[in-house]
């Protein structure tokens, strides 16, 4: 059982939880629980395939994922802990002229923000990956620093270390209320018993609104069912495979061990708790895949999954203080698919929020209020 008084409460326990509560134990804040209702890892982290790019059409998202990167890339010695950090590259395929003009304007402002990356013509693509069928393809861009990691283990990792700095963790611990009083958070509800803490965080993913709601919070953030398969063994298409993203039907596929990963995004789907495989919609996967890469057709299907997806109205996520005037009630939730190679930097950013009440980040894009002011930009690069 937790202890009946906290400094910080996290609740959930994904990679924005655990970051979150390491970056706090790291910057000083030793008294903090985490609070997982399953295990940690359970909820969207654990059904991520892990991507890791700095290809994003917003500044805010370029610079979040490229100090992100540069934690990915010394984890296994900060966090003893395996990660299996690929940079194979993403490739971003583009059909559309609409597509292609945007690719064009965000490139430059990827490289004027340092961030490795080119545009590609038809012919430079079949170079990197001449397995694909190109003739309808207008041109791509490939950033080579980009690629995957393995989410489980990172989540690993950041609990590893925070419960070495004094963070205590419980799983199969849920939250059910959160007590306000003249508008501060007072602690939190676990069945029967009650933890206070006069800063409660919220890193619940895809139950973020209900989380929110305890708090009496509307956090526009909904769950979206995401489906993945993985063939057998493949070897037709040669190492090292990028991740290829081809932009318009949300479809991608990349190396998963000795097979190929793939997967896609149904635009039609509405948003719903429910995570089993449709059979019907991997077939579709499978058809674009066979269209993208012939050879695909060659192989066979080994496992498949569905996870959840936490989507807000711009696809930008949700993170600061105060939420909804609520004093001590924070938010990281909302990320819309980008969310484990984003967690190194937004774990650091609220823990200094908490610690400090400002960032180093520019997170004004992130703010609850965008969507009643009206002043969204939104992400354009989403999968
Ligand atoms: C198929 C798929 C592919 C993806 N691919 C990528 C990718 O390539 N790159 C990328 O960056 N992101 C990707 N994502 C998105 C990424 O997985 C998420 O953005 C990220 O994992 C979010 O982490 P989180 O900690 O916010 O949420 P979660 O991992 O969902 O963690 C939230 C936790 O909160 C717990 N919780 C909820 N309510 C309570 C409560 N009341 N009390 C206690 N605990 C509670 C849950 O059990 C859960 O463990 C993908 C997601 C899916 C499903």
């Amino acid at each position: 059982m937790p202890k009946n008084s906290a400094e910080v409460i996290v609740i959930g326990g994904g990679v924005m939880g655990t970051s979150t509560a390491y970056h706090l134990a790291k910057l000083g804040c030793r008294d903090v629980i985490l609070l997982e209702k399953d295990q940690l890892a359970s909820g969207s982290t654990g059904l991520s395939v892990g991507g890791i790019r700095q290809q994003f059409s917003s500044k805010a998202n370029i610079r979040i994922c490229q100090e992100s990167v540069k934690v990915f890339e010394r984890f296994e010695e900060e966090f003893e802990t395996e990660i299996d950090f690929r940079q194979h590259g993403y490739l971003f395929l583009s059909t559309e002229p609409q597509d292609w003009a945007d690719f064009q304007d965000d490139v430059a402002l990827q490289k004027s923000l340092g961030v490795p990356v080119q545009l590609l013509s038809p012919e430079e693509i079949a170079e990197i990956a001449p397995y694909l069928y190109l003739e309808d393809v207008i041109g791509g861009t490939f950033g080579p620093a980009d690629g995957y990691a393995d989410p489980h283990s990172v989540d690993m990792g950041f609990a590893k270390m925070a419960r070495r700095l004094g963070v205590e963790i419980y799983e199969g611990t849920e939250v059910t209320g959160i007590q306000v009083e003249g508008g501060r958070v007072r602690g939190v509800t676990i069945t029967q018993d009650q933890v206070s803490a006069p800063v409660v965080v919220n890193t619940a993913g895809p139950w973020a609104a209900q989380v929110g709601r305890m708090a009496g919070v509307e956090l526009p953030v909904q769950p979206y069912r995401r489906q993945v398969l993985v063939t057998e063994p493949f070897e037709p298409i040669p190492d090292p495979v990028p991740l290829v993203l081809d932009f318009a039907p949300s479809f991608y596929f990349r190396r998963e061990g000795a097979g190929i990963l793939m997967g896609m995004t149904d635009k039609d789907e509405p948003p719903s708790f429910n995570t089993n495989v449709d059979w019907d919609f991997l077939d579709q996967i499978v058809d674009k895949a066979v269209y993208r890469a012939p050879v695909l057709e060659r192989a066979g299907l080994m496992r498949s999954w569905g996870g959840l997806y936490s989507i807000t109205p711009d696809d930008n996520p949700v993170i600061g203080g105060h939420i909804g005037g609520v004093e001590g009630f924070y938010c990281a939730v909302g990320f819309s698919g980008h969310g484990f190679q984003q967690s190194p930097a937004v774990g650091r950013i609220l823990a200094e929020l908490i610690t400090s009440g400002q960032t180093s980040f520019d997170i004004r894009p992130f703010r609850l209020e965008r969507f009643e002011e009206g002043e969204v930009v939104g992400e354009k690069r989403v999968v």
